[in-house]
């Protein structure tokens, strides 16, 4: 499956120094910026540096040390938020919304740490 990357994303513009953010954490493979519109007290948004498009794209591309550092990293704001229950706080919730049904808006992959309080439902419940 072809996974064409927009490098004009503003995500890709983030990293890229060209559009400001909010820094949280970086490490070699990895970057992380609270979202610009949070969704509750702790929204941070992780990113891989690399150019992928979505978690599909990042699973099938990204080396092995990539995934690593990113999965470590995801762990890493969670706890350097509070939020990870490692760290005294009371759980978070991670998500990664990808393509159109997944109403993913920004095509660079991130996942979403939120938390720093009780959250709704994951999704909203069906009717019947
Ligand atoms: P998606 O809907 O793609 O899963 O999430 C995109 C997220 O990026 C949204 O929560 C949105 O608020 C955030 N966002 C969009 N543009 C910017 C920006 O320029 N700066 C920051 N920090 N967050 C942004």
């Amino acid at each position: 499956m072809s996974h064409d990357y927009d490098d004009q994303n503003i995500f890709a513009r983030i990293l890229r120094g060209e559009i400001p953010c909010n820094k949280a954490l970086e490490s070699e493979h990895t970057f992380a910026f609270h979202d610009i519109q949070p969704q509750a007290p702790v929204h941070v948004l992780v990113i891989p540096k690399g150019p992928y498009v979505n978690a599909d794209h990042f699973a099938e591309a990204a080396s092995d040390p990539e995934i690593a550092d990113f999965t470590r990293a995801v762990a890493r704001v969670a706890r350097e938020a509070g939020v990870a229950e490692a760290a005294g706080g009371n759980g978070y919730r991670i998500i990664a919304n990808t393509g159109p049904d997944g109403r993913q808006d920004v095509p660079h992959f991130h996942v979403h740490v939120i938390g720093g309080e009780r959250l709704g439902r994951m999704l909203p419940q069906r009717e019947g």
